[in-house]
């Protein structure tokens, strides 16, 4: 393409929600064969709420209260459910009248994993997130929430355990809804002769609404947030690949594919790892790169 061309391309992407970082991009797509899509935020609006808990309260309260220092979308689902909005980011307790003197100094200690968070809350240690992370720190979790875990993950759900002093003691049930146009954006790829593949840190059992649907070829389940950079390597070996996320837990994989495009809001977290950022929040804005670099390439002769 001319420099004209992608000049001009890039600023009608501008004028479209669409900011290209890198200008060859448009000469690049042209090769792209394999794009990798981040499940909950990208093809799923990432809007989580709480649909169902089981276990002890306290328990709850505490988890939603170590939730309000994370900002993943589960985090402000769990957070949110619990009423506990009026704890600030940071710990301290936001000077609301609203705001209960109770809470003040109830987590003593905050840390964030890649699967979930941990802390303690009123002198008790607590643990919120993916089972697998229970089984990570060595925590238990008993044998009566199997089935709740296997519901959930049925219902196409996230199932977050929550537990104290070691041992689980509830599960939250999150959920969170495709986007409308998902399902066009994976077949006008697949028309194009491009493979999809999706690409998360949930069970298989919560893509299947994806993978059953014509065009996706390929879906990584139950890959960690580090592993999903790797993932991307191994997929992209002698393949020109995109990897499109929400930037939430994804940044090294959107670096790792030949080309990254960061969706939606939380795209201020991944730009430095992407190449385009689309702030319009819209899948089909992707579609609308494509057609770009269609444009720029054609007026290359
Ligand atoms: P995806 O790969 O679908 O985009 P993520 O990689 O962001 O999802 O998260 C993978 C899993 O890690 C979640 O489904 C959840 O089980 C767990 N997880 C991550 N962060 C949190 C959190 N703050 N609280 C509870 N669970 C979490
Ligand atoms: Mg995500």
């Amino acid at each position: 393409a001319t420099p004209l061309a992608i000049a001009s391309s890039v600023r009608e992407a501008l004028e479209r929600g669409i900011v290209v970082f890198d200008e060859t991009i448009f000469e690049r797509l042209r090769d792209v064969d394999t794009v990798v899509f981040d499940k909950t935020g990208t093809l799923t609006t990432g809007e989580m709420r709480v649909v169902d808990t089981t276990g002890d309260e306290h328990t709850l309260e505490r988890a939603a209260l170590l939730e309000t220092r994370s900002s993943h979308p589960i985090a402000e689902a769990i957070a949110d459910a619990y009423g506990t909005d009026e704890v600030a980011p940071d710990g301290g307790v936001v000077e609301s009248a609203e705001a209960d003197d109770s809470r003040q100094g109830r987590v003593s200690a905050f840390e964030s994993y890649p699967t979930g968070v941990g802390g303690t809350v009123d002198g008790t240690d607590v643990l919120v997130g993916h089972p697998d992370l229970f089984a990570e720190r060595g925590w238990t979790v008993p044998q009566r929430f199997t089935e709740p875990l296997d519901d959930a993950r049925a219902d196409g759900h996230v199932p977050v355990v929550v537990g104290e002093d070691g041992t689980a003691t509830g599960v939250v049930v999150v959920g969170d809804s495709p986007r409308e146009n998902w399902n066009t954006t994976v077949e006008r790829l697949d028309e194009r002769g491009v493979e999809v593949a999706i690409l998360t840190g949930d069970d298989e059992r919560a893509t299947t609404r994806f993978s059953d649907h014509p065009g996706v070829d390929h879906v990584f389940a139950g890959v960690p947030p580090e592993g999903k950079a790797e993932t991307v390597r191994q997929l992209g070996a002698g393949k020109q690949t995109v990897m499109v996320g929400d930037g939430t837990n994804d940044a090294p994989a959107l670096a790792q594919a030949d080309l990254g495009i960061a969706l939606g809001s939380g795209t201020a977290l991944a730009a430095d790892a992407a190449d385009v950022a689309i702030v319009t929040d819209d899948l089909d804005s992707l579609e609308t790169v494509f057609e770009l670099a269609r444009g720029a390439n054609r007026r290359v002769k």
